[in-house]
């Protein structure tokens, strides 16, 4: 059992993003005083919404300046926190070359720097870490050796991604990386907890316009046309971005929470969101319409981005999630898909990321 107390800041690292955005703002909203660490506090471009989120709640925010790679960057932050929520890690998929560098090395050792600044900090009592349902698998195809039974292909927060390497499906093992080496730090001590949260692809609206975030390029192909005659056959855990701000700050001061929570909405395909659109935004726009054959995908998968091995590995697979931990541990309710696809769908018509037809 832990408690926090509600006077003392939480600090949350990576603050700008899209994910911690929403979660400084429940904090806020609450009335906490927040801590949020960013690479450059001084950048105008992508720092507008937290100020703003500051002024339109009765919390406090104070922005530090950390980087996961300079040693004791999260000192300052930390002072005086009882809570710890660890969300900066780069989420990106594409348009590197050296993956080391790029995602592995920012997460672990970015783990590791955060979480040793919660050793020399004695007021620590939890962390909370954004970890991913991607450090419980690996590719798709995990899911068969789970059971002989398709009934039983479900994974819960028992499972590991034990199949992903710096060559093959990089961001999962980035992230499994970081939360073995969260867990590794925390056994080796009794002062503080660690509470894991491991959600779906995120989707939903946005309070940031600066994010790099995956989240962002995935619905983008989901609504622009790419997928609409040829839809990979690709099942996903989704879940709302509101959702998973709303289980780290459940996770956070929930005394009896512990240990690692599937945070998932919905387990879906891109032709099943599409149809979801449809259904509320009509006919007008290229929503997903049918899906190509698995071979047509793996021919064109360089094209697109892919590798051939991940399509071979993914494609025509099965993946589904056990989020009843988040709902009894932490009385967690999710958004229908439908929503979050329609909020943040509307918010990119909004925007003008996509035309109005
Ligand atoms: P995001 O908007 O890109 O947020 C990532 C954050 O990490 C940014 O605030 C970024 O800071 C920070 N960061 C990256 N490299 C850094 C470095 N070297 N030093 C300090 N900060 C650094 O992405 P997101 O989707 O919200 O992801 C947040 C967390 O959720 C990540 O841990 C991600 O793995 C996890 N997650 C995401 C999803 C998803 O579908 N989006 C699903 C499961 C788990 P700057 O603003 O300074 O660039």
């Amino acid at each position: 059992m832990t408690t926090i107390d509600p006077k003392a800041p939480v600090l949350v690292t990576g603050a700008s993003g899209y994910i911690a955005s929403w979660i400084v703002r429940d904090l806020l909203e609450a009335g906490y005083t927040v801590h949020g660490t960013v690479r450059d506090p001084q950048r105008k471009r992508g720092m507008e919404h937290l100020h703003a989120l500051a002024e339109q709640h009765p919390g406090r925010l104070q922005l530090f300046k950390a980087d996961l790679l300079t040693p004791g960057s999260y000192d300052a932050a930390m002072q005086g926190c009882e809570l710890v929520m660890h969300t900066a890690s780069p989420f990106v998929i594409s348009g590197f070359s050296d993956a080391e560098t790029a995602l592995v090395r920012p997460a672990v050792e970015g783990t590791r720097n955060v979480l040793e600044s919660v050793e020399r900090t004695p007021s620590v009592k939890r962390v909370v870490l954004t970890s991913s349902v991607v450090s419980i698998y690996g590719d798709n195809i995990d899911s068969l050796a789970l059971s002989s039974d398709p009934e039983k292909q479900i994974f819960t927060e028992a499972q590991w991604n034990t199949t992903s390497s710096v060559d093959h499906q990089p961001y999962p093992y980035s992230k499994v990386m970081a939360e073995r080496e969260a867990w590794k730090m925390h056994d080796r001590q009794s002062r503080w907890d660690l509470v894991t949260i491991n959600p779906g692809l995120v989707l939903g609206p946005s309070l940031t316009r600066a994010s790099d975030s995956a989240s962002f390029g995935v619905m983008k192909q989901l609504v622009d046309g790419t997928m609409f005659l040829g839809a990979p056959k690709l099942a996903m855990g989704v879940v709302d971005v509101r959702d998973v701000a709303e289980a780290h700050v459940r996770a956070g001061f929930t005394p009896a929470a512990s240990g690692r929570h599937i945070v998932n909405g919905a387990n879906t395909t891109f032709l099943e969101m599409g149809r979801l659109l449809r259904r509320k935004f009509g006919n007008r726009y290229l929503f997903p319409f049918m899906e190509a054959p698995k071979a047509m995908i793996w021919l064109i998968a360089p094209i697109a981005g892919l590798t051939r091995k991940f399509v071979s590995l993914n494609v025509g697979y099965p993946l589904r999630f056990d989020n009843s931990k988040s709902r009894t541990a932490l009385g967690l309710t999710y958004h229908p898909l439908e929503q979050t696809l329609a909020d943040h769908f509307q918010q990119m018509l909004d925007d003008g990321t996509v035309r109005r037809r």
